[in-house]
């Protein structure tokens, strides 16, 4: 059993309606923070989970039409709030993060990636299929995805093709098996489709602290699955795969109800993030 140690920074927020989140929540508006988790691993080093927001968004979204994108998420970000700054701040530069494991391709989760430039990247191929790079610049607006936020191809495509065994998790339904990724059950990569084609999580089963679910995307609230509250219809259908999007809810339910021990941490509820972290200054 290998235990790695977690902390969890929020680089950057953006603001939305809180019933963009969960239906009745109403119009107004919340900040919704971009998570990035720090794993430490005696043996494999630094790993990042997403990489929250940079600077880089607001280039990549300077001119028409990915100028909506900012539109429709605004930002707030202070320097000092990236991911590279803060781990600046905590003496860890840049090329010491030796894998970055994405959750999905949209902006809130990939705009500080190119901030390190040696990690390896694991990214489901199913996020950015090829030819990506060549669709219009309002199929990319379609999609979310900002080619300026991503390093070059050869970089991408030696991540997208690593091959890692697959293990089981010990978690219940679609959760069952993960990407094995350090090679000693530490750290398990689980495809959690329905916001993205490809989108996955991060489970830890050994930590300093209880056992971490990290979600992102798959549900952008704790009460998706602790009270069915999803996001109204008319959002659920914007996600890739409504169905999909869906079954995995219920798979968290099913872990938050058999397994209650396990922390399920969705990339932007604050509740959630709070509540990670008191269990982690605790531990
Ligand atoms: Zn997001």
């Amino acid at each position: 059993m290998t235990e790695v140690h977690v902390e969890l920074l929020i680089a950057g927020s953006c603001r939305a309606v809180a019933g963009m989140a969960v239906a009745g929540e109403g119009l107004g508006p919340t900040d919704f923070p971009a998570l990035v988790a720090v794993i430490r691993h005696p043996r494999v080093g630094i790993t990042l989970f997403d990489t929250g927001y940079s600077s880089r968004f607001d280039e990549a979204t300077r001119w028409f039409p990915q100028r909506i994108y900012r539109w429709v998420t605004p930002v707030q970000l202070a320097p000092e709030d990236t991911a590279v700054a803060q781990l600046r701040a905590r003496g860890v530069s840049a090329d010491e993060v030796g894998h970055v494991v994405i959750s999905h391709v949209h902006a809130d989760h990939v705009a500080g990636l190119r901030d390190f430039p040696s990690a390896r990247i694991i990214l489901s191929p199913k996020e950015l299929p090829s030819g990506w790079r060549d669709r219009s610049s309002w199929s990319q607006l379609r999609h979310a995805t900002l080619p300026g936020l991503f390093p070059d191809d050869r970089h991408l495509r030696c991540a997208v093709e690593s091959s890692v065994a697959h293990v089981t998790t010990g978690l219940p339904g679609s959760l069952a098996m993960g990407m094995d990724i350090c090679g000693d059950g530490s750290m398990l990569v689980i495809d959690l489709p329905g916001h993205t084609p490809g989108h996955q999580g991060l489970y830890l089963p050994h930590t300093q602290g209880p056992p971490f679910l990290l979600v992102g995307d798959a549900c952008w609230s704790r009460a998706a699955y602790t009270e069915t509250r999803l996001p109204p219809k008319p959002v659920q259908r914007f996600m890739a795969e409504p169905t999909a999007y869906r079954a995995v809810i219920a798979d968290l339910a099913q872990v938050h109800r058999t397994l209650p021990e396990v922390l399920i941490v969705p990339s932007h509820c604050a509740p959630s993030i709070a509540a990670a972290r008191a269990e982690l200054a605790s531990a």
